[in-house]
């Protein structure tokens, strides 16, 4: 399997008559090689370690994350794409699973894989339509996944890296580094794919943190706490909250003064630990 072979047949399929680009899908497919060979350098990736990746589309990333590690585990949703990746790699090299990852029990998939590796990844070019459950299902559910690398709109590896009061700052930023080390390793420009999206891309790396530190009583709590708090974001924190728990809001100034936070603040200048003390307090009030 050469590496140029995949690409070309990428190109050559998705010019064929027979083949239709699925938008409803988020399909840009990756055909600039030199894009590809840099991104596989982002994770540590070792001939023991197991990789998922989700939309392997075509195989373009597929490949390089094949030669590099011990074996591939990969969820495509499009049957006409898995009849592709079937013909094009063997089963010693790749599991595919053919669903909607946002169906997936991801935890259960791996565990069905009855080799042993040194760790478990995330690699993957994923369908933008559905970033945000993408990661927030794999931060959230899985506790084998030890490292995400994935390209996303510049726009959203903005707000998942940013920090508090800045202008990207979102509840996305709050939920992600609560539970990883975030950084933006790359940006990819929009016709490094076939068909160009209509942005500009990034390659976000999230290193799973070992062991929090600080960790809310209630993640359920804190999430819904944490989304609810960006409902409104040019609302203060009070407003938002007030919204969310019907509480009166003198009782919530009461309670922001008693965790000395001034009760005009605005959800996009608290920091993650801050969302974690109002969520504790709140809980401990029974305010659910
Ligand atoms: N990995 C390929 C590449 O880099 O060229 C394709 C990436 S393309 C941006 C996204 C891929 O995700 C497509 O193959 C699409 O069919 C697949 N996809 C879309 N929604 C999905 C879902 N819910 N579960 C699994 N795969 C999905």
């Amino acid at each position: 399997m050469s590496k140029i072979g995949t690409i070309n047949q990428t190109k050559d399929t998705i010019r064929s008559s027979d083949f239709k680009v699925k938008k409803k899908f988020g399909q840009n497919f990756l055909i600039d090689q030199n894009i590809l060979v840099n991104i596989v350098k982002i994770p540590s990736i070792s001939k023991e370690t197991l990789v998922i990746e989700i939309g392997p589309g075509l195989g373009g990333l597929t490949e390089h994350l094949i030669e590099k590690s011990a074996h591939v585990l990969a969820y495509e949703i499009d049957p006409d794409l898995v009849k592709i990746l079937k013909n094009t790699f063997s089963e010693k090299d790749l599991t595919l699973i053919n669903m909607d990852f946002l169906k997936c029990n991801i935890d259960e998939d791996i565990m069905k894989i009855t080799r042993t590796f040194d760790k478990v990844i995330l690699v993957a070019n994923l369908p933008y339509y559905i970033t945000t459950p993408i990661i927030l299902k794999i931060i959230e559910e899985s506790n084998i996944i030890k490292e995400i690398t994935v390209m996303t709109q510049l726009e959203v590896a903005k707000r998942i890296t940013s920090s508090p009061s800045t202008k990207d700052y979102n509840s996305l930023s709050v939920a992600i580094q609560y539970k990883t080390n975030a950084i933006i390793a790359m940006k990819v420009p929009r016709n490094a794919f076939i068909p160009a999206p209509n942005v500009d891309s990034a390659i976000v790396k999230l290193d799973v943190i070992d062991n929090i530190e600080l960790k809310p009583k209630s993640e359920s709590h804190f999430y819904n706490l944490v989304r609810a708090s960006f409902v409104q974001r040019r609302k203060t924190l009070l407003n938002n909250i007030h919204a969310k728990y019907g509480l009166e809001k003198d009782k919530i100034v009461e309670y922001l003064q008693t965790l000395g936070l001034d009760p005009q603040i605005r959800a996009e200048n608290l920091s993650v630990s801050d969302f974690i003390a109002l969520s504790d307090f709140l809980l401990n009030l029974q305010i659910k």
